[in-house]
């Protein structure tokens, strides 16, 4: 079958592009043929043509114009499709035969560069996991011992993070890192038992693309170095180093031009306090469960929208990260304390920081563009613009570390001083005002640079003779012309006469038609309008020609100082970024501070102890939705001999408020915030799990049982006594009985075994049974009052557990019907009266929990009144008999 040699050329592109949609230039379109037309048509509701394919059959075809391709783009990609942009790389004009094509870009949810696809407050990763064989050594557990590299790209801002971590450890990195595209290796894909992301599209590469020698060698040339030590990556990194090398092989596929990388950060697990996904989302740190109740606003009702007062994208992802990464040593948690303490102390200059940071533009992704060759002159101004703001930056930060605050002695362990340079000294040293960049910027681009070269003007006067002269001529011409006008009216006579302009005939003089018979003969015509004709003369081609050549080559003058320009902006990629990530850090440090003084947190104390201890602690979210001072604070305690709470109370009493609250006091402190309390002591975590009963998780709607009993053995696996551990129902998707034993169960473990610190907020208020066996467990309730036939919550905690549930006075009070209510009551005491499940646990005499004792059993009763030394042989066989039988038959 013969094809047209666009469709050949078509064919060969797209036979490179199999799993992208190929979006092929022709002119002011991108054209998709075939499948891809059939998806796009589908997908973005475009109309689909077929186009003759020189004789055979017709091929399909859809279309969008290349100026509103961005939004198709965006469409696309967030269906989870590719797109694979292919450009003509030739002038049509001088081409011979069909013009060159080639693809400059693919699009993919992870790859992604243009302002689009990106959210400013968050990064934008694609991550390759590389999973080290399996060990055969330990085959009943082979998960746990597998090693896993990871590593995380964001194109956007240009920075790579390379991590090792245990197959325990990827869940929470992925859950954190939230990666919108996720490469395996081909062999890794069909098991692919860990990774449970449903929501990163999953992009398979061949298995040898991993392989760490091959990798390492590719990683010393894009980084420009002879070894990788230089960049802190080890031997024990080979792993990550072979995911990062699969990620480069990928990206460079993506974007044939490049990408603009920074040197990895490696990020070593003792560094980072793990949150996994059920604790992340448990908590609502960034994203909340009732998102309906909120709005679509994805923050709504979360921590971070209460902690985030950034003023910049940097630093809103900044935060955004600490949120996701808390820290897990004293030494650091207190450095950034002491970061935010400094700010708390200033409030003038944090104010001043303030103003001299709003408005300022995402420096790190402008600053990539810049360095790929891909901003326009507005986003060069716009960098230009960001980074002038950085001496006053310098300036603040001078009168912040200034002050009498390098004395401020705070609460490392133990009360002493904090010692060393503290982290904004630190910045401040290795400060670089970027001055030489802001004055080139500002030198060479017009302000308010427009969006593109071309129509107006973006080079300013002054900077290059030759454009300033081809201007001069230009506007001469421009000024001729005008002259024609007037010089041609009082010639001819005709008053209306006019000279225009239009693209495709150029300059014209335009004559109504009554005046047509006034046209002077030397006038040439040009083109017939309804109104009149329009016409040319020698002196206006003249002219004319002298305008567009001129025009012509301005734009091309601009073009070259404005792509030099954006070339030298971007070779300073790195300085650039170094001074982003140090203003996203003042702003965020700036930010906690802010928080702390609106919302009155103070600075918790930060220890290596075991203790975790609240004084009048808050919820810094729930607090924020009801009217100051409105919120009840309450103590929480835990400590070696007290580190086992039962929390018990009605419904709607705040054992969730209560358990959410401690849980992210204890995960402020660990991001280095100030926290809702009169005064905290924490002792510094290894892990912090956070798991709400499956009847109480909306958010997961299709919640099993299954699932609570695998996130809650994931708890009992993993935790260890340096961990926090919040339980909010445990059981409840099962039969009572099996769901009281359990709990009761999972709390001895975590008391006599993992020793963690935990609260437990149950409806079981059996469970406060426990607190006779186990000597570090106490029992804690929300208290409510009844006032009359009425409970009043108050929300205040107290010792000793609830006697009752109150469910049926809840019920009552959510409107259920009188005479069912009165059944109710009355089952319950039938219920606790017949002792099937007695409200207080008894031991019987031979130690065994009584829990769910009933009457003792007969062949129990009839062995009591025994005396065997009364029995001979003969009638102990018979009544062993008659035992055995009973027994059988109860
Ligand atoms: P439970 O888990 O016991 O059913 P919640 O923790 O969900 O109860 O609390 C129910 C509601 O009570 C919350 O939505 C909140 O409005 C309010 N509340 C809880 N704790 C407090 C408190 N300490 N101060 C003021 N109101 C509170």
């Amino acid at each position: 079958m013969s094809a047209t040699p666009l469709m050949q050329q078509y064919r060969e592109i797209k036979s490179r592009h199999q799993d992208a949609i190929l979006f092929f230039r022709m002119g002011e379109f991108y054209e998709m043929f075939y499948d891809d037309a059939e998806t796009a048509s589908r997908t973005l509701g475009l109309t689909l043509t077929s186009r003759n394919n020189g004789g055979a059959a017709d091929v399909p075809l859809a279309g969008v114009p290349v100026k509103a391709a961005g939004d198709y783009v965006r469409r696309l990609v967030q269906h989870g499709f590719r797109v694979a942009i292919c450009e003509q790389v030739e002038d049509p004009k001088v081409a011979k035969g069909v013009v060159r094509r080639e693809v400059i870009e693919t699009v993919t949810p992870g790859a992604a560069i243009s302002d689009d696809l990106l959210d400013g407050s968050r990064n934008n990763y694609v991550c390759a996991i590389s999973r080290s064989p399996v060990t055969t050594s330990r085959p009943s557990d082979p998960d746990t011992m597998a090693t896993i590299g990871i590593a995380a790209a964001d194109i956007s801002t240009g920075e790579l993070r390379l991590a090792v971590v245990t197959s325990a450890e990827l869940e929470p990195i992925l859950a954190r890192l939230a990666p919108r595209e996720i490469l395996l290796a081909r062999a890794l894909a069909p098991g692919r038992p860990d990774i449970r992301f449903t929501n990163s599209l999953v992009t398979e590469r061949e298995a040898w693309e991993f392989d760490g020698a091959l990798a390492r060698d590719d990683l010393q040339k894009q980084f420009g170095v002879l070894s990788l030590d230089g960049l802190g990556i080890g031997a024990e990194d080979a792993l990550a180093v072979g995911a990062a090398g699969a990620l480069l092989r990928y990206l460079k596929e993506l974007q044939p031009a490049g990408v603009s990388l920074a040197h990895p950060i490696v990020e070593r697990a003792e560094g980072v306090l793990p949150l996994d996904e059920m604790t992340r989302r448990n908590l609502e740190l960034v994203e909340s469960l009732r998102r309906e109740a909120h709005g679509d606003r994805e923050t709504a009702g979360t921590l971070i929208d209460v902690l985030d007062r950034t003023m910049t994208p940097m630093g809103a992802r900044r935060l955004r990260q600490w949120i996701l990464a808390p820290l897990a040593s004293r030494r650091a948690i207190d450095a950034r304390l002491d970061g935010v303490e400094e700010f708390a102390r200033a409030p003038l200059a944090r104010e001043s920081l303030r103003m001299t940071l709003t408005g300022v533009r995402d420096i790190e992704r402008l600053a990539t563009k810049a360095a790929l060759g891909r901003s326009t002159p507005r986003e060069l101004g716009w960098l230009g613009g960001a980074i002038s703001r950085l001496p006053a930056v310098r300036a603040t930060l001078r009168e912040v570390v200034g002050g009498d605050s390098r004395s401020v002695t705070n609460g490392g362990s133990n009360g002493n001083a904090h010692v060393g340079a503290s982290l904004l000294i630190e910045l401040l040293e290795a400060w670089d005002d970027c001055g030489d960049l802001v004055a080139d910027i500002q030198r060479t681009l017009v302000e308010d640079a427009p969006m593109g070269v071309g129509e107006e003007p973006t080079i300013a006067t002054g900077v290059d003779a030759e454009l300033d002269e081809l201007r001069g001529l230009r506007d001469g011409g421009r000024d001729a012309i005008a002259r024609i006008q007037a010089e041609e009216r009082q010639r001819t006579g005709i008053q209306s006469l006019k000279v225009g302009f239009n693209k495709v005939f150029g300059y014209y003089i335009e004559v109504t038609k009554s005046n047509l018979p006034l046209v002077p003969s030397d006038y040439q015509r040009r083109q017939t309008i309804t109104t009149g004709e329009r016409f040319v003369t020698q002196a206006l081609k003249t002219y004319e020609e002298k305008v567009l050549t001129a025009s012509e080559r301005i734009e091309q003058r601009e073009r070259e100082i404005f792509d030099a320009l954006r070339a030298r902006v971007g070779s300073a990629v790195a300085r650039l970024q170094r001074t982003a990530r140090a203003l996203a850090t003042i702003d965020a440090l700036a930010a906690l501070a802010e928080v702390a003084a609106r919302e009155a947190y103070v600075r918790p104390r930060i220890t290596d102890d075991f203790a975790l201890r609240i004084r009048a602690g808050r919820h810094p979210v729930v607090e924020r939705m009801m009217p100051r001072d409105k919120f009840v604070p309450n103590d929480v305690h835990l400590s070696d001999d007290a580190r086992v709470v039962i929390l018990t109370g009605p419904n709607m009493a705040g054992k969730s408020t209560i358990l959410r609250q401690v849980g992210l006091i204890a995960l402020m402190a660990h991001i280095g915030s100030f926290v809702p309390a009169d005064e905290a002591e924490i002792g510094v975590l290894d892990r912090l799990f956070t798991r709400v009963g499956a009847s109480d998780n909306l958010a997961r709607g299709q919640s099993t049982f299954m699932v609570e009993m695998a996130e809650t053995s994931a708890i009992l696996h993993t935790a260890t006594s340096r961990s926090l551990v919040l339980l909010d129902e445990i059981g409840r998707g099962t039969s009572t009985y099996d769901g009281v034993s359990i709990a009761w169960a999972v709390t001895e473990h975590l008391h006599d075994t993992t020793r963690c610190k935990t609260i437990f907020a149950t409806h079981y208020h059996e469970l406060t049974q426990l607190a006779d066996e186990l000597p570090a467990l106490r029992n804690y309730n929300v208290a409510v009052r009844e006032v009359g036939d009425r409970i009043l919550f108050v929300h205040r905690l107290e010792p000793g557990g609830a006697d009752r549930s109150y469910g049926i006075e809840v019920g009552r009070l959510a409107g259920l019907p009188a005479p069912l209510l009165e059944r109710a009551r009355h089952l319950l005491r039938l219920l606790e009266s017949e002792q099937l499940v007695k409200p207080k646990a008894q031991t019987d005499a031979t130690g065994q929990l009584g829990l769910f004792a009933a009457a003792p059993h007969p062949v129990v009763e009839r062995l009591a009144d025994v005396d065997v030394n009364a029995l001979t042989p003969i009638q102990a066989l018979a009544l062993l008999d008659e035992l055995s039988r009973q027994a059988k038959t109860f």
